[in-house]
């Protein structure tokens, strides 16, 4: 049975609010661990109903309820193991509980867990009923004080959010740790955590002259890889306080690594908890995009304090207004930091591939949800990344400073409040004294729109008309849409019309452009200034010569990439016809031209060479027959390997530098990632001669970023010693290296030479695989997902399976696991009817309230 659907229309406030939260924990190793909690509560003046005090809770024993220190019986309240309620309770009260959870077997990772001998926590989004019984609503905001106490010697660090204020050894080798929070916050924010970590420690001084202690905790083993998380700290607090004038507001600051976390990480107030994935590096156990993407997952956590954390969520359903907020903060602060122009291109990539592929799907919404069942399964792209992006637009319609001031005044008006959607758009319309409720419609109005975009030249008038057409879904308003563009003349220059910026919000709108003396070519949604689907028949020759010119950079990827999306349509079809495939001539020029202009920005220049992700084609040209697009893909892609190989060779050489010393800095991960793009090109040419340098670089890399790349190629090597040689070599060497082993499984399960299902089966028998870590089931299922032998019944079925063991595990795994097929509407009839069958097998045999919701809204579309 699935769960009741709860809807944003019904919102009401909470009947009681709760001024302060006392608790107190006691761990011990083989027994059950007591919670002791203590509330101020008070009715709440703003609201109208009963007297009656509601409480929720999940998975734990109710050993006791008292009311102004008087012991319940059984009889005063109802408690049905989920909701507990007190009728005519009083205006005012000391409400105490006493609860019983079980740690050591909390496999579901929500609530109080333990994880490789440490107790710790998650709460976000309703994990804090698995502790206590309480209302477990971000509206709810107290002030929070917790008392740890746990064996000295087993447990020597016991943190909480706040400021340490006690700390004394008690009698049989225990100890106690008291930590107060002065800022008033949601349940979701509280964190706990016992156990025997080591820490590095460092300060920074803020604006206002403040001193912050940090500390970075991870197990003994791994401490020496906590360093590059503690510099992206200080980078992020330097950060928030120029680009956003945001200051810290407590003396410690401290992120714990846990190996076993269901999400990247946990912004909890002053501690926040991260998937030790999320924080432990060193450049010779990470990629560059591995360390990028810690650095910008530290700047996440870090900046909600002020985006989520001093400014909190009214409802769930505002889980845009922190997220969406705060992805926009790290994108720009990842910008900033390394990325550059490249950041735009990444961002939109992800977009395109799996956002847009989830507005397309029976789980689509709007980045506001107006209902759900299940809020675990509303941590999406849409809520994320397309929130982000609604971010970002506000950005472009009301400039950089406009901005600013909508993003001070917000934190100013709403600091230390539970806030809405509409709050943020109220005080960006103050700053920018713009009207903007048609622009709301991007939060309430589900799917990604396409603009259909038209041109007309008058040689006679000298006059270019632009018409756009917004196609949306049926009883959907138009859009509110930023259109940047530019009119590119014949030598690859923008002509000055005055503005860059076209605002499309009619579903008809036209635009005149008047003394063109010859047709311009229009380069349209420049830095793709809104999250739409462009339809617009320019004519091949306008693309490529975009392709090779256009200014805007983002632009000039998204001209490439429709060159290439063509060739990969085309080539689709001349096998399915039996033909042999053949490049077409623009496609080589632009790589030609890509290969050798010598002016392209390095940041750009790896993503202009590489073909479009199977993702966003997917989306593209459908029904998709998934083993047709993957041998179309590796068709043209050893065609222009082998055609333009010199060229690659000639890059190569220019960026290859293996033996250098590594730096962290945008100019060295640009060039690496040119070299070994480029590489993969020649190895592909011409394995027989590039084998031994791939080979060598797999041995003596001195950086993760070159042994990664080495190792993935050897494994599409044609010879079957060196691919088994190779995938034991990298095993053994990291086989004690909990994360570099993750990298071990995603390769070898995406790689067709080395994996089928039965493989895949196998694999989660290795020594090293615990279907109880998530990002092991990630590593696995994200390689085997990309892998063409997926596309098998055996491979929908081994899916299926590990979905129904998961669900029992982990309901919110198994829930992320369901979707890995819920998509198969856009298939060919001969894969969508063997998704179809694996979903309604999973639906026979799962329970949870998750993954029942992603089964039918599948089943049912
Ligand atoms: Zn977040």
């Amino acid at each position: 049975m699935a769960k009741q659907e709860i809807f944003l229309k019904d919102y009401t406030v909470p009947e009681y609010l709760i001024e302060t939260v006392d608790l107190t924990f006691e761990f011990k190793d083989n027994e059950k661990t007591s919670v002791k909690a203590e509330y101020k509560v008070k009715k709440n003046p703003e609201s109208k109903a009963e007297n009656t005090f509601i409480l929720k809770a999940d998975e734990l024993e109710l050993a006791e309820v008292r009311v102004n220190d008087n012991i319940l019986t059984n009889k005063e309240y109802s408690f049905d193991g989920k909701v507990f309620k007190l009728e005519n309770a009083p205006e005012e009260f000391t409400f105490q509980a006493i609860t019983l959870i079980d740690p050591a077997n909390n496999s579901h990772l929500m609530g109080v867990y333990r994880s490789n001998g440490m107790f710790c926590s998650q709460c976000e989004s309703e994990g804090f009923r698995r502790i206590t019984i309480h209302p477990d609503r971000p509206d709810v905001l107290s002030e929070f004080t917790t008392t740890i106490i746990a064996d000295k010697k087993a447990y020597p660090m016991l943190l909480s959010n706040g400021n340490k204020v006690e700390e004394k050894d008690l009698e049989d080798g225990k100890h106690l740790v008291k930590w107060h929070d002065p800022h008033k916050k949601p349940c979701y924010l509280f964190a706990i955590v016992a156990g025997d970590l080591d820490y590095i420690a460092d300060t920074f001084t803020t604006m206002s002259g403040k001193q912050v202690n940090l500390k970075v905790f991870t197990d003994k083993a791994n401490i020496h890889k906590a360093g590059f998380a503690m510099n992206s700290l200080k980078l992020s607090m330097k950060w928030d306080e120029e680009a956003f004038g945001r200051e810290y507001d407590l003396e410690d600051f401290m992120i714990v690594a846990v190996d076993a976390f269901n999400f990247g990480a946990m912004e909890n107030k002053g501690l926040n908890i991260f998937n030790s994935s999320a924080v432990l590096s060193t450049p010779e156990t990470s990629r560059d995009d591995q360390l990028e993407y810690i650095q910008a997952v530290v700047g996440h956590e870090y900046f909600h304090n002020w985006s989520g954390n001093r400014v909190t969520c009214r409802d769930w359903f505002q889980l845009s207004l922190k997220e969406g907020f705060t992805v926009f903060r790290d994108s720009e602060f990842s910008k900033d930091m390394t990325q550059g122009v490249r950041k735009r291109i990444d961002d939109v990539k992800v977009l395109k591939a799996f956002q847009f592929a989830e507005d397309s799907s029976p789980m689509s919404h709007p980045v506001q949800p107006q209902s759900y069942q299940e809020i675990d399964n509303f941590y999406t792209l849409t809520v994320y990344e397309k929130g982000c992006e609604v971010v970002r637009m506000y950005k472009t319609l009301l400039g950089e400073e406009n901005f600013r001031k909508g993003s001070d005044l917000y934190f100013k008006t709403f600091d230390g409040k539970a806030a809405t959607i509409q709050d943020f758009r109220w005080a960006m319309e103050q700053a920018g004294g713009v009207d903007l409720s048609q622009f709301h419609r991007w939060y309430i109005q589900e799917g990604t729109p396409t603009l259909k975009v038209d041109e007309h030249y008058n040689e006679e008038t000298k006059t270019l008309t632009l018409s756009f057409k917004q196609v949306i879904k049926e009883g959907q308003e138009p859009f509110f849409i930023p259109v940047k563009y530019g009119l590119v003349d014949k030598n690859g220059n923008d002509i000055n019309t005055g503005s860059d910026m076209l605002i499309v919000k009619d579903l008809d709108q036209s635009f005149e452009f008047y003394d063109l003396d010859e047709k311009p070519v229009l380069s349209v949604l420049r830095e793709f200034s809104a999250p739409v689907k462009i339809d617009f028949n320019q004519t091949d020759e306008e693309i490529q010569f975009l392709a090779e010119n256009d200014n805007d950079l983002y632009n000039r990827y998204e001209a490439i990439q429709r060159v290439f999306t063509k060739q990969i349509e085309q080539a689709i079809e001349d096998l399915r016809q039996g033909y042999e495939v053949a490049v077409f001539k623009d496609v080589m020029d632009v790589f030609t031209k890509t290969l050798t202009d010598e002016s392209i920005d390095l940041a750009v220049l790896a993503s202009y060479l590489r073909l479009p992700l199977k993702q966003t084609l997917e989306e593209i040209i459908q029904p998709v027959d998934p083993i047709l697009m993957h041998k179309a893909l590796e068709e043209v892609k050893n065609i222009i390997a082998y055609e333009l190989h010199d060229l690659f060779v000639a890059l190569l050489r220019k960026h290859y530098e293996p033996s250098k010393t590594y730096e962290f800095t945008g100019e060295e991960i640009n060039r690496r990632a040119v070299a070994l793009t480029c590489l993969d090109y020649v190895f592909t040419a011409n394995q027989e001669n590039a084998t031994e340098i791939v080979q060598e670089l797999f041995e003596r890399a001195n950086n993760m970023t070159h042994e990664s790349a080495a190792f993935k190629l050897l494994l599409k090597s044609d010879n079957q010693v060196v691919r088994e040689r190779s995938s034991k070599a990298f095993f053994n060497k990291w086989i004690d290296d909990n994360i570099v082993i993750d990298s071990w499984f995603t390769s070898v399960t995406a790689s067709e030479k080395m994996c089928n299902a039965e493989t895949f089966n196998q694999l989660q028998e290795n020594e090293a695989f615990n279907i109880k870590q998530p990002n092991k089931v990630r590593a696995i299922v994200g390689g085997f997902t990309q892998n063409p032998n997926f596309h098998t019944a055996e491979g929908y079925k081994a899916i299926a399976d590990l979905t129904i063991k998961m669900d029992e595990i982990n309901p919110h795994m198994a829930s992320a696991l369901a979707r890995k097929l819920m998509s198969y509407k856009k298939y060919d009839s001969k894969y969508a009817d063997l998704m179809l069958e694996n979903l309604k097998y999973i639906n026979k045999h799962v329970k949870s309230a998750g993954v029942k919701e992603v089964l039918e809204k599948t089943l049912n579309s």
